[in-house]
């Protein structure tokens, strides 16, 4: 089974489960350090990425992210939307014109987090989404030149992401709305580096059954 963009609305589908399972926990976690919208924000940008599934599972990748990153742009409001558009929209701008495959795709999804760390002016260690996105990039590069399955490589994907979103919690916030709180940021979990883990856990759920199916 290849991963075409055939799989997007199941990838949107698992991605808009999980938010609705952690709704509340996402909310507590945006209100505690932040103005409390960050779930209601990428609910609307899912919301709109439903609505054009028919037209994204017709692309091929890089053109399916690059409308992605456009519908993101325009769906959702906040810091969140415009980190996801460049996300979204420096991946496919990296991947254009070159073969899929896993080295590929780590170099573009290297390209498109160092994007968002330019977007957002931030770097590793400042209580973002950027503190699960850094440590995935950077192990799928190593991943990509390992021997590896891609299932195997999936799995430990979903755990990086697990400890990059859990070390938010001992972070002083530097940059968004929780830097207002400083020191008082200390001790919650960034709610953007939450939903992050959380999309990228269903996501590589998604991407694994369809890997081991049986054909
Ligand atoms: P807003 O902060 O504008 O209300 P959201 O609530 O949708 O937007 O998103 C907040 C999340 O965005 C934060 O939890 C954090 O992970 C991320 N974030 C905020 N500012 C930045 C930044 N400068 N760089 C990277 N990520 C950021
Ligand atoms: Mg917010």
């Amino acid at each position: 089974m290849t991963i075409t963009p055939a799989l997007i609305p199941k990838l949107i589908a698992a991605i808009s489960e999980t938010l609705a399972n952690h709704a509340d926990e996402v909310t507590e976690l945006d209100q505690a350090i932040g103005d409390g919208d960050h779930l209601i924000n990428l609910q609307r940008g899912i919301k709109a990425l439903t609505e054009k599934q028919d037209e994204l599972t017709v692309l091929d990748w890089p053109n399916a992210w690059q409308k992605i990153g456009m519908i993101l742009m325009s769906a959702i409001g906040g810091a969140s939307g415009s980190l996801y558009a460049t996300l979204f929209m420096a991946l496919s701008k990296a991947a254009k014109d070159q073969p899929l495959n896993l080295q590929s795709f780590a170099d573009s999804f290297n390209l498109a987090v160092e994007a968002v760390k330019h977007r957002g002016k931030a770097e590793a260690g400042e209580k973002t989404l950027l503190d699960v996105y850094i440590p995935v990039a950077l192990y799928l590069n190593t991943a990509a030149a390992s021997n590896l399955t891609l299932p195997e490589i999936l799995n430990t994907v979903v755990a990086i992401a697990i400890t990059g979103m859990e070390a938010t919690r001992d972070m002083i916030a530097t940059k968004g709305r929780a830097s207002f709180l400083e020191q008082r940021s200390i001790g919650h979990i960034d709610a953007g580096a939450k939903t992050a883990q959380l999309m990228i856990s269903a996501i590589n759920g998604v991407l694994i059954t369809e890997l081991t199916a049986p054909t």
